[in-house]
């Protein structure tokens, strides 16, 4: 991460400095134009909302509290976001988290068990945090899991690519996973990590996971931003972009993409008729807005026609404000409930958030539409139908203190819902090979976003390398450098015909 930071400012000064649009101002584009504008060019960011960060903004309600659009974790195997943080000099902001994994006990209600990782070298510390937890596995189960799990430590990366057409649950048939196994540890994992059922999930996301969690000491430990991340991320990278003579504009809604004859962009069309013409133009928007604005002279091109298979998942996040402190956990928690994914008691994990007297829950709803394994299409259903439904699987994992028929129990004070029916790209079996490169067919035109090609999943990591190696394609070009990321010819080779079905 640092060594392609460093490029990127090596190249700063070698080329004439040119106007670059990036468009949209989430994580992926923020981090597009602080790398461009650190190797010497200007770089306009423009996002449509009055809020920046994407997935990652957040808002306040008429009371000040913080509506998150999602619950966001970092992990110590983030290199990318870690160096990031270490270039804007904002590392104090993130809050680690003791190293360990917390679970709820599925059989007993109102209680957790956890994976605590000691301090010992990788993958040392995992085996330890494995074996030494006596409440989720038996001895047996625990010996079952390795067996399927030596091909990936043996062929690395090429086997867990190689694993994208299987589902999560069909890589534990087939490798003689306990079925067990797939209810206690994959199923958490697969709705936290894609908000989506494992035997809709794509394998190699969840070994692309554990293969970090495996080989890096630290790439587990968990960490909170200390606050609101409009404020506390985006802002910093704002200031960098404005401090090398750069801009970001809000309010900012690109309507149309208008092109040359060449097919290369003329210019781009913003709500309100103003024209935005410069040098080069990078797309940092969510695919499925991408798809929208894709202009008809490109989507016969099977580079472009490669998106047909890839779509945004939907997810809820929601927050509860109750009149007292709930059983005090200052972690991650899965909560591994039907409805519910991963948790935390913001009042106690994040500084800005912090309330010794009563706990605020943000807790992710997932899965909760077909396309995840939902039988419900909970994306469609009102605010008040999705708080009951929560409050109700809450009543099981705090039984002593969240439950109407308990005389003393804690009391809603208020919640918040935030829908968000296309986020990260649905990881389904066999989508991996359609996420295209940053670099384009077009000769002024460049992708970005968590959904481009780069090797961490639909992340912040990822959006961040994918806004990062965007700026690397864009500098390169402007010196006349071959790209040294993925060519773009690999993908006009494959090329897909239709989208597969159920999507
Ligand atoms: P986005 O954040 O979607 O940014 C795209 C931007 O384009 C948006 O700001 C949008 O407003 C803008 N835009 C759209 N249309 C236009 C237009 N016409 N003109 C101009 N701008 C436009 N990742 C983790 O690493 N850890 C987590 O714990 C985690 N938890 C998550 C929980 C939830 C509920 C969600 C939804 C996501 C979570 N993620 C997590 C994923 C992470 O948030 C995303 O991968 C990442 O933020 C995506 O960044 P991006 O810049 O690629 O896309």
């Amino acid at each position: 991460a640092k060594a392609l930071s460093d490029k990127l400012k090596a190249l700063d000064g070698q080329a004439k400095a040119k106007t670059i649009v990036v468009i949209g101002g989430g994580l992926s584009g923020l981090a597009c134009g602080k790398y461009l504008s650190d190797s010497g060019h200007k770089a306009v960011v423009l996002e449509a909302r009055d809020v920046l960060g994407g997935k990652v903004s957040a808002w306040q309600d008429e009371d000040g509290d913080w509506i998150e659009t999602g619950l966001h974790i970092f992990f110590g195997a983030y290199p990318n976001m870690m160096n990031l943080f270490a270039e804007l000099g904002i590392e104090d902001r993130l809050q680690w988290k003791r190293h360990q994994m917390t679970f709820a006990m599925q059989e007993f209600p109102g209680e957790f068990t956890t994976f605590e990782f000691p301090g010992w070298p990788a993958p040392l510390n995992m085996a330890a945090a494995i074996l030494l937890n006596q409440k989720m596995l038996s001895p047996l189960e625990k010996l079952q899991t390795g067996p399927p799990l030596l091909p990936m430590l043996v062929e690395g990366q090429r086997f867990i690519d190689a694993q994208d057409e299987c589902s999560v649950t069909d890589f534990c048939k087939k490798y003689g996973m306990p079925d067990r196994i797939i209810k206690e540890v994959f199923i958490p994992m697969a709705k936290a990590l894609d908000f989506i059922d494992p035997d809709k999930l794509s394998m190699t996301v969840v070994l692309t996971a554990m293969n970090r969690f495996i080989n890096e000491t630290d790439g587990s430990q968990t960490a909170f931003l200390d606050g609101n991340q409009p404020d506390r991320l985006c802002k910093p990278i704002v200031e960098h972009i404005h401090q090398r003579g750069g801009k970001v504009r809000l309010g900012a809604v690109i309507e149309e993409i208008v092109l040359n004859e060449d097919a290369s962009v003329k210019h781009l069309r913003l709500r309100g008729g103003e024209v935005l013409e410069a040098d080069e133009y990078v797309s940092a928007l969510p695919v499925d807005v991408f798809k929208r604005l894709l202009p008809a002279q490109w989507s016969s091109m099977p580079f472009f026609r490669q998106l047909d298979n890839l779509e945004g998942i939907p997810v809820i996040n929601i927050h509860l404000w109750f009149d007292r402190k709930l059983k005090n956990i200052d972690a991650l928690c899965f909560s591994r409930s039907p409805l519910l994914s991963v948790y935390a008691d913001m009042s106690t994990c994040c500084k800005e958030y912090y309330d010794e007297e009563r706990s605020m829950l943000e807790l992710v709803f997932a899965p909760c539409a077909a396309i995840a394994g939902s039988s419900v299409n909970w994306i469609a259903k009102s605010d008040d139908e999705i708080v009951e439904a929560t409050m109700k699987e809450l009543e099981r994992l705090f039984p002593t203190e969240i439950g109407e028929k308990l005389a003393d129990g804690a009391r809603l004070r208020k919640s918040r819902v935030v829908k968000v029916p296309r986020s990260v790209y649905a990881a389904v079996p066999g989508r991996n090979k359609f996420r295209p490169s940053q670099a384009t067919p077009i000769r002024n035109f460049t992708l970005a976003g968590d959904w481009t090609s780069q090797k961490f999943l639909g992340s912040m990591e990822g959006a961040v390398l994918a806004g990062k190696l965007a700026a690397q394609v864009v500098s390169e070009r402007a010196l006349s450098i071959p790209s040294q990321v993925k060519r773009v010819a690999d993908f006009i080779i494959e090329q897909p015909s239709k989208a597969p079905e159920g999507i």
